[in-house]
């Protein structure tokens, strides 16, 4: 019978998540709703000196503001409950003995300082150590010192760690569900530790291999970063006789920078102006990096861009729901080469999915902003203005900036839109105008626009001249949303009003 998936999503709290890191927990999470399976969350934190305090809230507050949601884990609980490694610590070094037992695993004694020696004796010949088979018969190993001995340093209590003994010169044939086969020689491999006795606690590799035979795990989905680790993990699988049910593996594509090679870090980020990271990060020195969240993109829009980074739908749609990704999601479909992350397509989808949103929405964001401002009005009135700009939107951070002028009368003209067009004639008919909307009540947009259209072609004034005159009293600018709607928002009388302040500051030419 086939086994229900499960999959996790195994971060060590070393510091924020980038964004690497959330495409790794969403196409885990894809994969597991998609097929009815579990997705668990694993903190791993055995590493104690790398641990980072909040980085484990920060994981959790994203995930969740990405709408990621975890069946097991560090808050949920669960069947294999905890799922924080370091409470577990008591779970593992059973492990660890059992392959020193087997034969698979060995005791070392060096101490860092002799293997600080036995490094630099290499270097001074020119070659770069490798705690591998060449040498782990002739160090302070188990392999090497007499049972007596063993059991002597053991007594009293020096400090130990155990390292798994890689075979000599065997290729190991590997399966990977993005890149198929792959094969490696063990010689190249050194033998990693597993165990330390100094803080009692396993390393990365035997916690993970133990944990996911523990919890069931059915498919490691994790960054291509982890692929060198792959030979070793399955080695420990056979070690423990666990082989018939490891999971398989899919390593995911690094995240590039944009244009050039290389692998997307924080600082391309600083440089180029994006977040590399879901949420602000404020690291324990002080130090602030920016996030997706504070920028003002929506969650939505920030998993759809990610999700498309190095998975691909096989068709034209760019535009995928949570649920539209589940169905549509599978591993074969992801990529093996490095996905270039593209700042400016970041942007296109957040202005995406904020013109697909109803002006009330998008209102009730702007609402406060404007209550930043000093003003208070309406929702009505907020979500109108919002309906008014949102085609020229990317976030709604930007909706003051392009909307001011409907709250606030402008106090100044540009003086480059002056000099091009208060000019000549345009002012006196400007005034003109004036007088033709002081006599309409109707002040609709459905009104007004073909009114003032006929009254000027039925003058043979300029068209464009006189509307960016219009509009320079109304704005303040030459840009701006369609004219005879800011009429309608503001209404006549304000309308009149800047119509009147225009006049009276840029005065009217004496005409030649
Ligand atoms: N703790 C590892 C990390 O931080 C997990 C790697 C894996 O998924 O096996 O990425």
């Amino acid at each position: 019978m086939a086994r229900k998936v499960r999959v996790r999503f195994a971060p060590s709290p070393t510091g924020p998540l980038h964004m690497g890191g959330v495409r790794t927990a969403l196409y885990n999470y894809l994969f597991a709703r998609q097929q009815g399976g579990d997705f668990i969350l694993r903190i791993e934190d055995t590493d104690s000196q790398r641990f980072v305090p909040g980085a484990e809230a920060y994981i959790l507050e994203a995930l969740k503001w990405c709408g990621i949601t975890i069946d097991e884990g560090i808050e949920q609980g669960g069947p294999h409950a905890p799922y924080r490694q370091s409470e577990r610590r008591e779970i593992y070094l059973k492990y660890a003995l059992q392959l020193v037992e087997s034969g698979d695993a060995y005791y070392a004694f060096d101490t860092p300082e002799e293997l600080a020696a036995i490094r630099s004796e290499f270097e001074s010949r020119g070659e770069t150590f490798a705690y591998n088979y060449t040498v782990r018969t002739r160090l302070a190993t188990s392999l090497a010192l007499s049972p007596e001995e063993v059991k002597t340093r053991l007594d009293r209590g020096d400090q130990w760690v155990i390292r798994f003994k890689m075979p000599e010169n065997e290729e190991v044939r590997m399966h990977d569900l993005i890149r198929d086969e792959v094969v490696v020689n063990t010689s190249t491999l050194d033998d990693k530790v597993l165990y330390k006795s100094a803080d009692a606690l396993p390393t990365y590799h035997l916690a993970n291999i133990v944990d996911d035979h523990l919890m069931e795990i059915t498919h490691v989905i994790r960054g291509e970063e982890w692929l060198p680790s792959l030979p070793l993990h399955y080695l420990l699988y056979r070690a423990f006789g666990w082989s018939d049910t490891q999971p398989e593996f899919a390593h995911l594509p690094l995240l590039l920078k944009p244009g050039g090679g290389g692998k997307l870090s924080k600082r391309d980020g600083d440089k180029m102006g994006f977040p590399v990271f879901p949420l602000k990060w404020t690291s324990p020195t002080g130090e602030v990096s920016r996030g997706y969240r504070e920028d003002g993109y929506f969650p939505e829009a920030f998993v759809n861009l990610l999700a498309l980074l190095g998975w691909n739908p096989g068709t034209e749609q760019e535009i995928f729901s949570m649920d539209e990704l589940i169905a549509a999601f599978s591993l074969e479909r992801v990529s093996k080469s490095g996905a270039h992350f593209n700042p400016e397509k970041a942007r296109w989808f957040n202005a995406q999915y904020l013109k697909a949103r109803s002006d009330e929405e998008l209102g009730a964001l702007f609402l406060p902003i404007l209550r930043e401002h000093g003003l208070e009005t309406t929702p009505e009135k907020a979500a109108q203005a919002a309906g008014l700009i949102k085609d020229r939107a990317t976030f709604v951070n930007e909706f003051w900036d392009l909307s001011h002028f409907l709250f606030v009368a402008p106090t100044e003209y540009a003086p480059k839109a002056v000099s091009k067009f208060w000019k000549g004639d345009i002012p006196s008919h400007i005034v003109e105008l004036r007088a033709l909307l002081a006599e309409v009540n109707d002040f609709s947009q459905a009104h007004t626009e073909p009114l003032v259209h006929d009254w000027i072609l039925s003058r043979e004034y300029p068209m464009g001249k006189v509307m960016n005159s219009f509009r320079l009293a109304l704005v303040g600018e030459s840009s701006g949303p369609n004219l005879y709607s800011i009429c309608e928002f503001i209404g006549k009388e304000e309308t009149l009003r800047r119509l009147d302040r225009a006049i009276e500051t840029l005065g009217i030419p004496a005409s030649e």
